[in-house]
């Protein structure tokens, strides 16, 4: 095994096994709804016990600076629920690329992903401090 491999293996698996992760990560997820839209047999949603809802905005931003500073260069949009089910979520990757983020991403069900806000969401993911700057 290469040495290069074997440090990333070592990287990533070291910080789940351990007790107290070295902080900063490089990697976050962050939960943008706790909506869904769908009712999965298998989703631990069912047993959730807190409210749903979906993240205050002055809130996501503030996090996702703060995490940036520390580090955290790659980002999820989702942990418990359909990141589609939040109108904003185009407005929310344009957010995190604004702060400069290299890698966002998300894990959707694709059934409120349609062509206009996959395209929205295209738009602002391709979007950077540059092109905000000429549409604004
Ligand atoms: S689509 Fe995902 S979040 Fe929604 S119920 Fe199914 S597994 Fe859970």
């Amino acid at each position: 095994m290469s040495e290069e491999l074997h440090n990333r293996i070592r990287e990533r698996y070291e910080t789940r096994l351990s007790v107290e992760p070295p902080f900063p990560t490089k990697r976050m997820k962050i939960e943008v709804s706790n909506y869904c839209n769908h009712s999965c047999i298998f989703c631990g949603r069912h047993k959730m016990t807190k409210q749903s809802g979906l993240i205050d905005g002055a809130f996501y931003k503030r996090i996702m600076q703060e995490a940036f500073d520390e580090g955290v260069r790659e980002v999820g949009l989702f942990i418990n629920g359909e990141p589609f089910t939040n109108s904003k979520l185009h407005e929310l990757i344009r957010i995190a690329k604004q702060i400069g983020y290299e890698y966002i991403y998300l894990t959707t069900n694709g059934a409120l992903a349609t062509p206009k806000r996959l395209k929205e969401a295209g738009r602002a993911a391709s979007s950077s401090n540059e092109t905000m700057r000429r549409t604004t």
